[in-house]
C-alpha cells in the first residue's frame, strides 16, 4: 500500500470512531432521537438502496421531512461506516446562499462537530472547509464555476440538487451539465429533492429514473382569505367575480403591452376595501396613512392589525409573514419597531430574514424566544421551502413575490412583484402546520387565490437568457441554441437569439459567437452583462467611483422616494441634486451627500430630509464595496493606487459611459410641443409615444438621446469595443492612446445637444417636456 493509502486508511478509521462516539454520547443520542421522528430518516433504508441501485434518484417530500438535513448525511453516514471508509465526496447545493450556510451549520451540529471538519460549505467570497470534508454545501452558482474548471466533476461521488421543484434558472442549466455528464462518469451519483410531488417530469428527464416519496405529517392549517379577516374588523368585502379581469391582468403583466393603468378592477376592489376600511383604531382614510398604502404588498397597515391582533389576543407560536421583497420587509420592519405593542422588545422579538443576513442573526430565527415572547419573522420567498422555523403557528401571505420576467417579444426584462402560484401558496400555508394546528392569513380574497396558476412558470422560460449564454460559452458546451434544446423545458427559440444578438452588440461574443475577451471578463461578474459593463468601463476610463454609484443605483429599489401627499417636496429635493443632470447623476451627488452625513452618523436624518431610502443608500454601500472586491479580484483594479478614480469628476464622459454601457438599451427622443416618441437606435421603431400626461411604461428604456447624437454613437462605437477589449487584453496599455476616444465619450453627451432621464426600475413619470431633463 502506498503512503497515501494508509494516511486516507488512517483518517477514516479516527472518523469512524469519531462518529460512533457521538452517537453514544448523551448529546448524541438524545440528537439521533430528533432525527429519527423525522419521516426522512423512516425512509432511511429505502433511500441508500435506492442510490445504491440507479446513477440518478429523485426524492420528494414535504418541507420540514428532512431531506436537506438527513439524506446527505444518510450517505455520509453510511460511507463512513462502510468498509473503505469515508471514500466519498459529497456535493448538496442549494439555491440560496442563506441556506446553504445554515444548513450546513445544522448538519455539522447534528454530527456533534465544528462546521469545517466533515461539513463544510461554499458560496461566494465565503466558506468553511477543511482537509476531511466530505460534505460540502454549496450555492448551484458555485458548482457551476467548479465545472468551469472541473468539467468531469473529478473525485465527485455524489451530487445532489437540492429544491428542484423551484426550477430556477441555474438548476435547470445544471441539471443539462450533469445529464450529459452522467455518461461519462458511471459511478457519479445524481440525486435531486424536491418539496412538491410533481417530481414525474424529472424521472422523465433522466430516462425513468425512481422517485422516492417521504410521506409527511402536516397539521390542519385555518385558511382565512382577505373577506374572512375583514369579516372579523366588523368590514365586509363586497363580493365580486371579475376573475377573468383579473386574468387579463396577469396576461398583460406576461407581455406587458397594455399601459398600465388598465389595472384589473378586482386589485382595486381590494384597494379600495381596505382604505376605507376602518381597523377599529386604524383610520386609514388620512392623507398620512395612504402614503405608507404600498399597493403591491397588501397594505402594511393591514399586517400591523392582525400582528397586533395575534400578539394580544392568540395563543403561543411564532409568526412567519411573507413579504414580496427585502425593501418592503425594511419598511414594514421599522413601522411595526414604532408601535406600541409590536415594538415592544420585551413583548416581541421582530427579525427579518433574507439571503445575506449574518450567521449570528440567523441563529434567532431558529431559536425558541424567552417565555412570554413572540417570535415574529418577516421573510421573502425564501421561508417557502428552503429554511424551516419549527415553532410557526401563525402565517400571513400577501401572495405576491418578486420574480424576474421576461418578454421575448419586446426583449424586455423586468423584476417585478408578481401573484404567486397556488402551489407556494400552499407551501406558504403549510409552514403553519408543522408542529400544531396553525392559521394562515392570506392577504388577498379568495376569487384572487383561484385565478393564480398551478405552478409558477420556470425561471429559464421567463427571464432573459444572457448571462446564461455567457455562461455556456465560458464552459465551452457549444453551440447556445443547441444546448438549451437539450434542457429540461426549452426556452422559446427567439428569446435565444435575443440574448445572442444582445451580446454581439454590446460585445461579448463576437461574430461567430465566441467570448471575446469582455464576454470573459463578464462572466467573472455576477450580474446583468450591462451593469458587468458598465463597471469595466468604469475602471477602464479611470472614473470608476461615481459609476460604482451608478450600477448599484441599478440593483436596488430606487431610493429617490416620493410619498403621494409630499410629491412636490420630493421632487423638490431630488432636482436638488439632479440638477441640469439625469438620475442617474443625481443619485451619485445624493450618494456623496450621505457619506458625508454619515462620517458623523447623521445618514439617517440626511435620508429623511432628502427624501432618499436609507435603506437603499445602506445596501448601496455594501454593493459598491461588493464590487470593488470583484474587480479587484479579476485585475482591473488596483487597491494601492487610486489611479482609477482619475476622471471621477468628469461629469460628460461619465454620462458617455452611462450612455455607451446600457447601449443598445437607449433610446433616441423626438418631441415637439405636445409630444414626445421614443425610438430605438437600432432599427428606429417606436418604442413608446407619450403625450404630455403623466405615464407609466414597463421599464428598459434607460437614456434618451437626441436624434443628432445617435450618429456620432454609432461612429465611434466601434473604436470604442476594439479599445476595451484591447485595454483588457493588455491592462498596461497607455494611457495616452486613449485621450482622443475619452474626448469622443465627452462628446457623446454634451449638454446642448442631449436630453436624457434615467428609468429607475419600472417606471417613466413624465408630466411634460419640460420634466425631461438631461
Ligand atoms: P426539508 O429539507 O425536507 O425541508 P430540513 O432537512 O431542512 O427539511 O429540516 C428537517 C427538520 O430539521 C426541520 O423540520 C427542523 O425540525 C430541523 N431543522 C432544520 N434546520 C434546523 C436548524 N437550523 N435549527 C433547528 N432545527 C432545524
Ligand atoms: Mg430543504
Amino acid at each position: 500500500k502506498t503512503v497515501v493509502e494508509k494516511i486516507v486508511r488512517r483518517i477514516s478509521l479516527q472518523m469512524r470512531d469519531q462518529q460512533q462516539a457521538w452517537q453514544e454520547s448523551p448529546e448524541g443520542r438524545r440528537m439521533l432521537e430528533f432525527r429519527s421522528n423525522l419521516p426522512a430518516y423512516k425512509e432511511k433504508e429505502a433511500i441508500l438502496s435506492a442510490i445504491s441501485k440507479n446513477q440518478v434518484i429523485i426524492i420528494s417530500g414535504e418541507t420540514g421531512c428532512g431531506k436537506t438535513t438527513q439524506i446527505p448525511q444518510f450517505i455520509l453516514e453510511s460511507e463512513i461506516e462502510s468498509v473503505h471508509g469515508a471514500a466519498c465526496n459529497i456535493i448538496c447545493t442549494q439555491p440560496r446562499r442563506i441556506s446553504a450556510m445554515s444548513v450546513s451549520e445544522r448538519v455539522a451540529f447534528e454530527r456533534g462537530e465544528k462546521l469545517g471538519e466533515s461539513v463544510g460549505y461554499r458560496v461566494r467570497l465565503e466558506g468553511m472547509k477543511g482537509r476531511d470534508t466530505h460534505l460540502l454545501f454549496c450555492t448551484t452558482g458555485i458548482l457551476l464555476r467548479r465545472l468551469l474548471a472541473d468539467r468531469n466533476l473529478k473525485g465527485v461521488t455524489h451530487v445532489i440538487v437540492d429544491e428542484i421543484h423551484e426550477r430556477g434558472m441555474n438548476e435547470d442549466f445544471l441539471l443539462i451539465i450533469l445529464k450529459d455528464l452522467l455518461p461519462h462518469r458511471p459511478k457519479l451519483k445524481l440525486i435531486l429533492m424536491s418539496a412538491t410531488l410533481d417530481a414525474e417530469l424529472f424521472s422523465l428527464y433522466f430516462n425513468g429514473a425512481p422517485i422516492v416519496n417521504i410521506p409527511g405529517l402536516t397539521h390542519p392549517v385555518r385558511t382565512l382569505f382577505l373577506e374572512n379577516i375583514l369579516e372579523m374588523t366588523g368590514y365586509r368585502l363586497t363580493p365580486c367575480n371579475q376573475v377573468d379581469d383579473y386574468g387579463q391582468e396577469r396576461s398583460w403583466k406576461m407581455n406587458k403591452q397594455a399601459p398600465r393603468k388598465r389595472k384589473s378592477q378586482i386589485a382595486s376592489a381590494v384597494e379600495d376595501a381596505i382604505r376605507s376600511a376602518d381597523f377599529k383604531d386604524y383610520s386609514l382614510q388620512t392623507q398620512e396613512s395612504l402614503s405608507c398604502w404600498n399597493p403591491d404588498c397588501f397594505g402594511f397597515n393591514l399586517i400591523e392589525y392582525i400582528l397586533c391582533n395575534i400578539c394580544e389576543n392568540e395563543r403561543p407560536g411564532a409568526v412567519l409573514v411573507f413579504m414580496t421583497g427585502w425593501d418592503d420587509i425594511s419598511s414594514l420592519k421599522e413601522k411595526l419597531q414604532a408601535h406600541a405593542v409590536l415594538g415592544d422588545s420585551k413583548r416581541v422579538l421582530l427579525l427579518a430574514c433574507h439571503g445575506s443576513m449574518a450567521s449570528s442573526e440567523q441563529k434567532l430565527i431558529f431559536e425558541e424566544p424567552e417565555y412570554g415572547v413572540r417570535k415574529i419573522v418577516l421573510a421573502t420567498n425564501i421561508a417557502e421551502t428552503s429554511i424551516t422555523i419549527n415553532d410557526v403557528v401563525f402565517v400571513l401571505d400577501c401572495g405576491k413575490a418578486k420574480e424576474t420576467s421576461y418578454d421575448a417579444l419586446n426583449n424586455t426584462p423586468c423584476l417585478l412583484p408578481t401573484w404567486i402560484s397556488k402551489a407556494s401558496a400552499r407551501q406558504r400555508r403549510g409552514r403553519a402546520g408543522r408542529v400544531q394546528p396553525g392559521e394562515c392569513y392570506h392577504l388577498y380574497p379568495r376569487c384572487v387565490y383561484d385565478a393564480f396558476a398551478e405552478y409558477q412558470l420556470p425561471e429559464i422560460l421567463r427571464t432573459p437568457l444572457q448571462s446564461l449564454c455567457l455562461q455556456i460559452k465560458s464552459l465551452r458546451l457549444g453551440s447556445i441554441s443547441d444546448f438549451l434544446s437539450r434542457a429540461l423545458q426549452s426556452p422559446e427559440i427567439l428569446a435565444v437569439q435575443n440574448a445572442v444578438e444582445y451580446l454581439k452588440i454590446i460585445g461579448a461574443l463576437d461574430e461567430n459567437e465566441n467570448l471575446t475577451i469582455l464576454g470573459r471578463y463578464l462572466t467573472m461578474l455576477p450580474m446583468e452583462p450591462k451593469l458587468g459593463k458598465m463597471l469595466i468601463l468604469g475602471a477602464i476610463f479611470n472614473c470608476l467611483d461615481p459609476i460604482l454609484t451608478v450600477v448599484a443605483g441599478l440593483s436596488v429599489r430606487d431610493p429617490f422616494l416620493t410619498p403621494l401627499d409630499k410629491k412636490d417636496l420630493a421632487e423638490a429635493a431630488k432636482s436638488q441634486f439632479s440638477g441640469a443632470y439625469s438620475d442617474h447623476l443625481a443619485l451619485v451627488r445624493a450618494y456623496e451627500g450621505w457619506k458625508d452625513a454619515e462620517v458623523d452618523l447623521g445618514g439617517y436624518d440626511y435620508c429623511w430630509k432628502n427624501f432618499l431610502s436609507f435603506q437603499s443608500m445602506k445596501a448601496i454601500d455594501a454593493l459598491r464595496r461588493e464590487f470593488i472586491g470583484l474587480l479587484t479580484d479579476i485585475g482591473l483594479v488596483d487597491s494601492n493606487t487610486t489611479s482609477y478614480n482619475t476622471w471621477s469628476y468628469d461629469v460628460n464622459l461619465i454620462r458617455g459611459i452611462i450612455c455607451y454601457g446600457l447601449y443598445p438599451g437607449i433610446c433616441s427622443v423626438v418631441h415637439n410641443e405636445k409630444s414626445f416618441a421614443l425610438k430605438t437606435m437600432e432599427d428606429g421603431q417606436v418604442l413608446l409615444y407619450l403625450d404630455n400626461h403623466l405615464k407609466m411604461l414597463g421599464g428598459y428604456l434607460e437614456f434618451f438621446m437626441e436624434p443628432t447624437v445617435v450618429d456620432m454613437y454609432q461612429s465611434i462605437r466601434r473604436e470604442l469595443d476594439d479599445f476595451i477589449q484591447s485595454k483588457l487584453l493588455s491592462p498596461r496599455m497607455s494611457i495616452h492612446s486613449y485621450h482622443n476616444l475619452l474626448s469622443a465619450v465627452r462628446l457623446l453627451i454634451s449638454n446642448d445637444t442631449c436630453e436624457g432621464r434615467f428609468v429607475f426600475g419600472r417606471q417613466v413619470l413624465k408630466s411634460s417636456k419640460t420634466s425631461v431633463v438631461a
